[in-house]
């Protein structure tokens, strides 16, 4: 069975041979050896060979061995193929097509390609035709096969890459991948016929308009040209562009682009972002430095007014004390009554010039000591000391006033063998400052006492020392304020039996102990005494 595949005018016909009469209508015997003598003229077939001849009417006289081969058997009715004879009959030109047999019982099909040429005579006369059958079912397995092979990377193009696209030579967009879809909201079909640049433009890495890569415009490969779609909500999507030119394969003219595009947007975000931090982190650390350096200047500018404040109030004390030294001299000298009498007037005018002159040397002293210690401006001697003896010290510059109001102090005694690190002088003078206070604090037949505790700050052990009475106590809203300047309690001044208070012993305490590396801390409730801890570093126990 045969089938016709494709047809189509061809090549030009065999020209006619001379010297036939024309007009034959019916090939007899002698028409017909001339007609096979003409074409064995005209054409040279190969012995195997597949090919027929007719008559002016299409009537088949004569086929080749090899035909049976090629094409099979002999058409039933003995005529050539009508649509090759009309054909033919009404052009006057050779034609060719091409036909699938099929070998039946699930074979491969076989591609065969015919050419048919009219004879003429010079008349224009049809003498007959010439059909030749070739064999090609090798070349368009080939074909097919070639044609599977590309369509397949093609597709494989297709799956691998974000984007797909291709170009004609105008520059028009033949093919779109659907994936552009989902991006630009639109069917991708929409776009074919449209430029590149309907769909998006190629920038720099910084967000700039580019010109289109080189390899564009002089029909060259390019790769990695960064491409920017806006997605339909407007945000934008980035896509490393590669693309190669493509050329007729013979005359080699220019046919377009073929491109792939790979998303590198999460890519792009991921590196603006850390981009974006490290330039919060820039400006983060410029701002800190500023800071610092400001600080610098300022703690600068702090510094040398503190300077400025402590050599004036040393140079003032002293230039104070030298006068209030004569007047305390002298008011003592009148109280003694060392130059003869005087009356009891005078006497307790002196006496009052005495007081007051003492409490404003005590004063003066007071506010050089906070000038120092505020100042840092204090020469530490530290040394390794024995608790128990810095403790007695102390308590025997105070057992006096203590007894004098008819305290218990018999708390006040302890035994350790402790050792701390500290300076014996600004120990002292700390215990002093809390022992005297717990005296001030504490009514009569009250009880003052010591306390040792071990503890552990920052991760260095502390030997905790606290001075405990069971005075007026302090309210917990004045914990905080009590170790500010000047801070003294309401009822400070009722205690104050010397008048001597000026509220810079705890200040002046709590800078000695943490010049020490230790701290100064404070336990108390109104009416239930108070308890303040010197902590100071423990270098070792018994
Ligand atoms: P001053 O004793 O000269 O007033 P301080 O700085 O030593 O100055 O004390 C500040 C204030 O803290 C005191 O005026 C007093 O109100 C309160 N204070 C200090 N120690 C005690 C204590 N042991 N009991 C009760 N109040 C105290």
């Amino acid at each position: 069975m045969q089938r016709l595949i494709h047809n189509g005018a061809g090549d030009a016909p065999p020209t006619p041979s001379a010297g036939h009469s024309p007009g034959t209508d019916q090939a007899d015997g002698g028409a017909l050896t001339r007609l096979l003598e003409e074409v064995a003229r005209r054409v040279n077939f190969s012995d195997d060979a597949a090919f027929y001849i007719s008559g002016p009417n299409g009537k088949i006289l004569f086929i080749s061995a090899g035909y049976h081969f090629v094409v099979g058997p002999l058409p039933k009715d003995g005529q050539i193929a009508n649509d090759v004879f009309q054909f033919i009959c009404g052009n006057g030109e050779s034609y060719t097509r091409d036909e699938v047999i099929d070998t039946g019982a699930g074979g491969q099909p076989r591609y065969v390609r015919s050419f048919h040429y009219p004879l003429f005579d010079n008349a224009k006369a049809l003498l007959g035709v010439v059909g030749h059958y070739v064999d090609v079912t090798g070349q368009v397995a080939a074909t097919i096969h070639a044609g599977q092979e590309s369509s397949r990377k093609h597709d494989q193009l297709r799956a691998s890459s974000d984007l797909f696209w291709e170009l004609d030579a105008e520059g028009k967009l033949t093919a779109l991948s659907d994936r552009a879809s989902d991006i630009l909201g639109k069917p991708a079909l929409l776009f074919v016929g449209n430029e590149l640049g309907k769909i998006g433009c190629f920038i720099e890495r910084s967000g700039a308009d580019a010109q289109p890569p080189e390899g564009f415009s002089r029909h060259q490969p390019f790769r990695d040209a960064i491409f920017v779609m806006q997605g339909r909500n407007g945000q934008p999507h980035y896509f490393h562009m590669s693309a190669v030119p493509a050329f007729e394969p013979g005359s080699g003219k220019f046919q377009g682009f073929r491109g792939v595009g790979v998303n590198v947007t999460e890519r792009f975000q991921a590196e603006d972002a850390a981009m974006e931090a490290r330039r919060k982190l820039e400006q983060t650390t410029e701002a800190l430095l500023n800071r610092t350096i400001q600080l610098d200047i300022e703690r600068g500018r702090a510094e040398n007014a503190l300077r400025a404040k402590t050599e004036f109030l040393a140079t003032m004390s002293h230039e104070l004390r030298t006068p209030l030294n004569a007047i305390l001299g002298f008011s003592e000298a009148m109280t003694m009554k060392l130059f003869g009498e005087l009356n009891e007037k005078y006497t307790d005018y002196a006496d009052d010039i005495l007081k007051s002159g003492r409490h404003l040397l005590s004063l003066i002293d007071a506010m050089l000591e906070t000038a120092q210690v505020d100042g840092s401006d204090v020469s530490l001697n530290l040394q390794q000391i024995d608790i128990t003896a810095l403790i007695e010290q102390a308590v025997s510059i105070v057992l006096l006033r203590a007894e004098a109001k008819n305290l218990d102090v018999s708390k006040t005694a302890v035994q350790t063998g402790w050792r701390v690190k500290a300076d014996p002088l600004l120990a002292t003078q700390v215990l002093v400052n809390l022992l005297s206070n717990a005296v001030k604090f504490t009514k009569p037949h009250g009880a003052i006492g010591i306390e040792i505790t071990a503890d552990v700050r920052d991760g260095v052990p502390v030997a905790g020392i606290t001075v405990w009475d069971t005075g007026i106590g302090i309210p917990p809203e004045m914990h905080n304020k009590i170790f500010d300047k000047f801070v003294r309690g309401h009822d400070a001044v009722a205690y104050d039996d010397a008048g001597q208070g000026i509220g810079l012993g705890l200040h002046i305490s709590k800078r000695l102990a943490e010049l020490m590396q230790g701290s100064l801390r404070l336990q108390s409730m109104p009416g239930h005494g108070s308890r303040f801890t010197l902590e100071l570093p423990l270098v070792s126990t018994p």
